[in-house]
């Protein structure tokens, strides 16, 4: 078997008797982009942390390349770091923020000037090298400080929330980039984020994590379609989800089914109607209200994704009404 390249193992963290981690394991590769998505207090921060050094866990280990790094500093482990808030200093300019760093390392002025040209032109801020923080964008800022973060050429690179406190087109323009950096250098990259959509566009692998627990861990198709729990079903993406009682089998079963895979249909399917049509720009999503009393769903709000050519083809309007069919690869069962 090969060595993992970074080795997350057995990880608990406890405050008093606050338990913010339970046994968080999964590995990195040398090239991979890895996202710890999950709610808010779910531990994603405090596995940073302790993954930077920042934070000592209660158990388990942390390996780069097979070395333990769990009682290193933060200085000896070798990572870049990009926080939410940037962090720049306020009173260097671009150029002097990304060199600091490099001062320590005992590096001749003209090849620390050679490396900050170097990392200033992969994030396409060459033109901004004389700027102070408070005269930059949200966005230059947070692409400084990720120059900053990979001007040292670290083994590996943690990013905390970089995008969340940008605006939404900043933000894809940055998902992109990060990315496209990340792959160039070829840096195993753990990203934490609460957006399940960022997760989604920018990891190879997701790790989802709920009250201090991983619930899967997969590629963003794995965790979409085939999330193992209830939890992920819905934390990722939207979905419909319904109990299923088999009262003869006494077994209680869960059902789910993505907005997109209910099917309208002309003739056969469960009665609805239809309570609202909302515009999202690229489909429509409809709220649709089961009035099928032979059903187990009946009185059940749904919500279900349609093209325009669906609204038009169905003549569906407000208080309408509408039958709907549920194909069997697309249902999720949960016991
Ligand atoms: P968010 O997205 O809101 O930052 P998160 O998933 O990153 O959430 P953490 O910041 O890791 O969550 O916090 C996990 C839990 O541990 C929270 O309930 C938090 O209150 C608690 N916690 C974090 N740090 C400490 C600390 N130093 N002392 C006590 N409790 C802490």
């Amino acid at each position: 078997m090969t060595q993992p390249f970074l080795e997350i193992g057995q990880i608990s963290k406890e405050f008093g008797v606050f338990k913010a981690l339970e046994d968080i394991s999964f590995t990195i590769d040398k090239n991979e982009f890895v996202c710890l998505l999950g709610p808010s207090g779910c531990g994603k921060t405090t596995l940073l942390r302790i993954i930077a050094g920042l934070e000592t866990p209660s158990k388990g280990f942390i390996r780069l390349e097979g070395n333990d790094l769990t009682s290193l500093p933060p200085s000896k482990r070798d990572f870049g770091i990009v926080f939410q808030s940037y962090a720049l200093f306020p009173n260097l300019t671009a150029y002097q923020n990304i060199e600091y760093g490099l001062k320590n390392r005992n590096l001749k002025k003209k090849e620390r000037q050679e490396r900050v040209y170097e990392v200033l032109e992969m994030v396409d801020l060459s033109h901004i090298q004389k700027k102070y923080p408070s005269q930059l964008s949200g966005g230059q800022q947070q692409r400084v400080a990720l120059a900053r973060a990979i001007a040292l050429s670290p083994k590996f690179l943690l990013l905390d929330e970089p995008l969340s406190a940008l605006d939404a087109k900043v933000r894809d323009k940055l998902r992109y980039e990060i990315r496209a950096i990340q792959e160039k250098l070829g840096i195993a990259t753990i990203m934490v984020t609460h957006d399940q959509e960022e997760a989604l566009t920018m990891a190879d692998k997701v790790v989802v994590m709920n009250n201090a627990k991983i619930m899967q861990i997969g590629s963003p198709q794995e965790i979409y379609n085939q999330p193992h729990h209830p939890f992920v079903a819905d934390f990722i993406g939207s979905i419909n989800m319904w109990k299923a009682e088999k009262r003869t089998a006494g077994i209680n079963k869960i059902i789910g089914i993505r907005p997109e895979h209910v099917q309208l249909s002309h003739d056969e399917g469960v009665k609805t109607r239809l309570e609202n049509i909302e515009f999202r720009g690229a489909s429509y999503r409809l709220q649709l209200c089961v009035e099928d009393v032979s059903s187990p769903l009946n009185k059940q709000i749904l919500k279900v994704d349609v093209s325009a050519a669906t609204i038009h083809e169905y003549s569906l309007r407000k208080d309408g009404t509408v039958s709907i069919q549920f194909p069997e690869p697309h249902l999720l069962t949960y016991e």
